[in-house]
């Protein structure tokens, strides 16, 4: 139990160790270290919640058509523009983005917008432009952010082909064997899988509803196709394929 949760932790561990050996070469380099890790775990401790409740807000009230169409793969200068909007007015720490840029993944967003919204995020926020201005001169700054928007433009594209959305993990939630469910806010009621499966599903209104959320050995197969052809990935059943 212990062990595992040591390999589970494994970079934490890795972390303290160095700070043991530290302590024993140089003590007061280790407590500046620490001084320092306090600082940022301070930080974090304030502005996760923040950051937390946004994902869970984002996750609810943002349909998931929306994200698609504003940040998805075909969203293009439109999808662009906004993310670069999105990264430039944000405020925090750029480790806060990760969080949110994994539930706008979740939603539908593509890689290059990610990546897009990541890197003005980091490097050509707002208040550090008006900073960079005054500091450096306006044309200093309107000519890096004219070259570091390129250069973020053109990294989003060979991010895109170089990672696919599986690369990245995703937490699946668990579902009971044999039950089909659909997470309505992805639904955008297209009506593919009534006409597929009228068994499992019924459009109402501009949703679709699981009239039975029971897989049968008749109908598994046919849930199975639905589930990679809904447009949204709305669809999700606890199946068990090829069982003997
Ligand atoms: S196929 Fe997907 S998006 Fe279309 S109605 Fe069914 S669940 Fe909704």
């Amino acid at each position: 139990m212990i062990i595992e949760k040591l390999k589970k932790n494994g970079f934490l561990v890795f972390v303290g160790a160095i700070y043991l050996v530290l302590i024993f070469i140089n003590t007061e380099k280790a407590m500046l270290s620490v001084n320092n890790s306090w600082y940022y775990i301070k930080e974090m401790l304030i502005i996760m919640p923040v950051v937390f409740l946004l994902t869970s807000l984002l996750e609810a009230w943002i349909p998931k058509k929306v994200i698609m169409s504003n940040l998805g793969e075909k969203s293009g200068f439109k999808g662009s523009l906004i993310s670069i909007l999105l990264g430039s007015i944000s405020a925090g720490p750029i480790y806060a983005a990760f969080p949110i840029c994994k539930t706008l993944i979740k939603k539908g967003a593509s890689i290059s917008n990610i990546v897009v919204i990541l890197s003005t995020w980091a490097v050509i926020k707002v208040p550090m432009l008006a900073n960079e201005a005054k500091f450096l001169s306006p044309k200093f700054m309107a000519t890096r952010w004219v070259l570091t928007t390129i250069a973020i433009l053109i990294m989003g594209y060979i991010v895109s082909s170089l990672v696919r959305k599986e690369d990245i993990p995703m937490e699946e939630e668990k579902i009971e064997e044999g039950a089909i469910i659909v997470k309505s806010e992805f639904c955008i009621g297209c009506g593919v899988c009534e006409k597929m499966v009228p068994e499992h599903f019924k459009i109402e209104g501009n949703k679709v509803v699981v009239i039975n959320d029971k897989v049968t050995e008749e109908t598994e197969e046919k849930v199975k196709n639905i589930q990679e052809k809904c447009p949204t990935k709305a669809i999700q059943a606890g199946l068990t394929y090829g069982r003997p």
